[in-house]
């Protein structure tokens, strides 16, 4: 398997350092504002990664973390008049309700900076002791000279950046000793989150929290780190050089990075004001149809949205999910005497095998998903072509079951989901009562947006519980 490592600028052999397990590293989102499509398409590329590693017979280690204090998060909080708390974790469970029903798994941990600020003050602390970072006034900075190595990942040219930046110096506005120093940590304003530091009361500067996150749940050396290419410079420039500095080895072996959904060929971002939110889309179309969409193209490839391509995708997907429900119902229907030439039903499988080659070759050359999806339509049209009812249902069924799976690599669902049973609902909601009783209210939200997901609304009335489904 090969993968494309920004840090080399090449597709390399991927090697992990543990044979047979990958520790996996995706920079998550800041938690101020429901996501929209732009952030979603980190989240289903690398969780799309993750599942075709497992399907490769890798344990996954992935850890994604929440930016859960920010300049923004607090804006937004001061603005609603209510705690950054209150904010954080309003849009993370508003964010993982949107993972979910993107199909995006949870990460095997999703740590929340402000959990980890001890970490970081003991990072900071032996970057200080190492000489590699110092305090101005209670502002300690990186000192980035005296990482050898960096720019290494970015390739950009420092010099050109140093003297770019050079006039924050002259005006005094900045106490760095160069202009590409970056701040660790910074002391509290007025009305600000803060935590006690030897330097000063305050909090972390972003960049930090990553670096301790991954090497907490993860170890100081990992396979891979990922995100959005926006994040090469200088948020991963600046982990490998806090990292490399602090452990005395290298960080992470393979640098992935996704390349933007764009909208008129802009990026889209909240600042520029040209998103849609995954909620909003979510009310016109299935989620699987953005899921669907987004790897159309490979990820490093940028991406342009349009409802064009949404149709397209959304009929792409209807195309798979309708030869799987006939292949279902011609497995129920096949006569009596079918499958009579044994030679020829092995021929038709062997030729259905010969797309899964080509959807795991596709994958295998950095995770091309475009072309493994074009390799499940090339198996749709051969199903729909070579069987009928004449053949055994066990070659029907295995052919079916080869479209689904290689779907299901994807994270994408193409089998009609089965009706849950009155019974299995309120046994949910009994578990739910429970949880509630308990103080359990994370569960008890699970719970209700897994019935959400069927649709299922729950009312709660005086009476109790009542539900009905959509
Ligand atoms: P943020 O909340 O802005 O820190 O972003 C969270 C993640 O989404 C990061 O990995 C970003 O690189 C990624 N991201 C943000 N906007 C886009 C976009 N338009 N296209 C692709 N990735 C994006
Ligand atoms: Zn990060």
């Amino acid at each position: 398997m090969r993968v494309y490592n920004t840090l080399s600028k090449r597709k390399e052999e991927f090697v992990p350092l543990e044979p047979g397990k990958v520790k996996m590293y995706v920079c998550g989102p800041t938690v101020y504002n429901l996501i929209h499509i732009g952030n979603a398409r980190p989240m289903i590329v690398f969780d799309t990664v993750r599942r075709y590693l497992e399907h490769k017979g890798y344990e996954v280690n992935y850890v994604s973390n929440f930016t859960d204090v920010d300049d923004k998060i607090i804006a937004k909080a001061n603005e609603e008049g209510v705690s950054s708390k209150e904010i954080s974790e309003r849009y993370i469970a508003e964010c993982k309700k949107d993972m979910e029903a993107m199909n995006v798994r949870p990460a095997t941990t999703h740590p929340l900076a402000t959990q980890e600020i001890d970490g970081m003050v003991e990072m900071i602390q032996t970057l200080m002791d190492k000489g590699y970072a110092y305090n101005v006034d209670g502002t300690v900075y990186f000192r980035t000279r005296k990482f050898q190595e960096y720019g290494k990942l970015s390739h950009k040219n420092l010099d050109d950046l140093r003297s770019g930046n050079r006039s924050l110096l002259v005006t005094g506005e900045d106490q760095k000793e160069d202009p590409l120093d970056f701040v660790l940590w910074k002391p509290k304003k007025e009305g600000e989150p803060f935590w006690p530091s030897p330097w000063s009361d305050g909090r972390p500067g972003w960049h930090i929290e990553c670096s301790v996150m991954s090497k907490k749940y993860l170890g100081e050396e990992i396979d891979i780190h990922a995100g959005g290419e926006d994040l090469i410079f200088p948020h991963h420039e600046n982990e490998i050089a806090q990292s490399e500095c602090c452990n005395g080895k290298p960080f992470a072996r393979y640098w992935l990075h996704n390349a933007f959904l764009n909208i008129d060929n802009r990026k889209m971002s909240k600042s520029l004001g040209n998103f849609f939110t995954v909620r909003e889309i979510s009310e016109k179309y299935d989620l699987q149809v953005l899921r669907f969409f987004m790897l159309s193209a490979h990820y490093r490839s940028p991406l342009n949205f349009s409802a064009d391509l949404m149709e397209a995708a959304a009929s792409g997907l209807e195309r798979i999910r309708n030869a799987v429900s006939n292949l279902a119902y011609i497995k129920e229907n096949s006569r009596a005497d079918s499958g009579k030439d044994p030679e020829a039903e092995q021929e038709i499988l062997a030729g259905a095998k010969a797309f899964v080659s080509k959807f795991d070759e596709a994958m295998d050359d950095d995770f091309n998903t475009a072309d493994a999806i074009a390799a499940i339509f090339e198996l749709v049209k051969y199903a729909n072509s070579n069987l009928t009812s004449e053949n055994s249902p066990e070659l029907i069924g295995a052919v079916r079951d080869e479209i689904v799976g290689l779907s299901d690599i994807l994270g994408l669902i193409v089998e009609e989901k089965e009706e849950l049973l009155d019974a299995d609902i309120e046994a949910l909601i009994a578990e739910r009562q429970a949880a509630r009783k308990a103080k359990d209210f994370a569960r008890a939200d699970e719970i209700r947006s897994q019935l959400a997901a069927q649709g299922i609304t729950l009312l709660d009335t005086r009476e109790g519980v009542k539900w009905k489904r959509a």
